[in-house]
């Protein structure tokens, strides 16, 4: 299929892995993009104040499904001028969009959608596991976009109302014809390794007992590398002397992609700045094994799998970095 991402090997990450044909080439064609809004096979899924409609389960753990509507009923749910995003094309050669539908007030009492499912916030769908992976990563795809545009109404430049393009992938200034572009801000959250350790650290607000990963904000004009050894030296007074790039997540909240990394620490040596981290330490392979796969003494924990830093740690513990 042109386009698919299917050749790449799957990445463990929630979010990624999204399955769709974007069909980038074809956005810009408005005539084409009107002909997918009005095949009666094409889907929308609701979105209200960011939530997905999801339909239920059959049974207790069986799953839930995204709640794809065909585009007839969007009418009944969302004006002329809504925010509605081209997602791509399926596997089985169907158009998918997303709608926002936050002018609704009592969007599970509408008559278009009345009896047939609710909306759910997306963190807690993707922590429950009651949604597929790929379904994951085609919601966090609506969520990044739908947000982008609330927020983006007005043009940066002048300060006009901007109007929404290329079925919601560039918003255009119709005063001053400046174009913007849907943002992703890259973050860096990387786990130093020294020798058969690695070094985890804590935030005061974080639930008690739970150790991660360091993560910050690249900054402009800054390479993946440099981000991860300043934010190391800054948050925990550790120098490294080289970084390995592992996986990316994105991440919806509202629009981050996480760049999972392992830094190699020149020394043990560590002094934590009581700002971001308020706690550091050094874990050997063991420990952090027994941690993860919970046969620890219950006195730490990392988070759960869901949470690309459990993938960092879990490559160390396994011994793939
Ligand atoms: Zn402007």
């Amino acid at each position: 299929m042109p386009g698919s991402a299917m050749s790449l090997p799957e990445n463990p990450n929630i979010f990624a892995n999204n399955p769709l044909d974007r069909m980038s080439e074809k956005r810009t064609d408005a005539d084409w993009l009107a002909e997918k809004r009005a095949d009666p096979t094409s889907l929308f899924v609701p979105m209200w104040r960011l939530q997905p409609f999801v339909l239920p389960e059959s049974a207790p753990n069986s799953g839930k499904d995204v709640g794809w509507m065909p585009m007839a009923i969007l009418p009944e749910l969302a004006a002329p001028d809504a925010v509605v995003i081209f997602l791509g094309i399926n596997k089985r050669g169907k158009a998918l969009f997303a709608a926002d539908i936050s002018a609704i007030k009592d969007p599970e009492n509408a008559p278009a959608l009345k009896g047939l499912g609710s909306f759910g916030d997306l963190r807690g769908l993707a922590m429950a596991s009651e949604l597929s992976p790929t379904e994951l990563a085609i919601l966090a795809q609506a969520k990044s976009m739908i947000d982008w545009h609330l927020r983006h109404g007005f043009c940066s430049v002048c300060g006009q109302p901007s109007v929404m393009a290329e079925a919601g992938y560039k918003r255009s200034c119709p005063s001053c014809k400046a174009e913007h572009f849907p943002r992703t801000d890259p973050v860096v959250i990387m786990l130093p390794i020294l020798g058969q350790s690695c070094f985890v650290g804590r935030q005061k607000i974080w639930p008690k007992g739970m150790f991660s990963s360091l993560a910050g904000f690249i900054e402009p004009g800054e390479s993946i590398e440099e981000a991860v050894a300043r934010e190391l030296k800054e948050e925990a007074g550790l120098t490294v002397s080289q970084v390995t790039y592992h996986s990316t997540q994105p991440w919806p909240y509202p629009s981050s992609l996480m760049i999972g990394c392992h830094a190699v620490a020149v020394t043990g040596d560590y002094q934590v700045d009581g700002v971001e981290l308020s706690e550091g330490r050094w874990i050997n392979r063991d420990d952090a094994r027994a941690v993860l796969t919970g046969k620890g003494d219950g006195s730490i924990w990392f988070p759960p799998s869901f949470a690309i830093a459990h993938q960092l740690i879990k490559a160390f513990v396994e011994g793939t970095v």
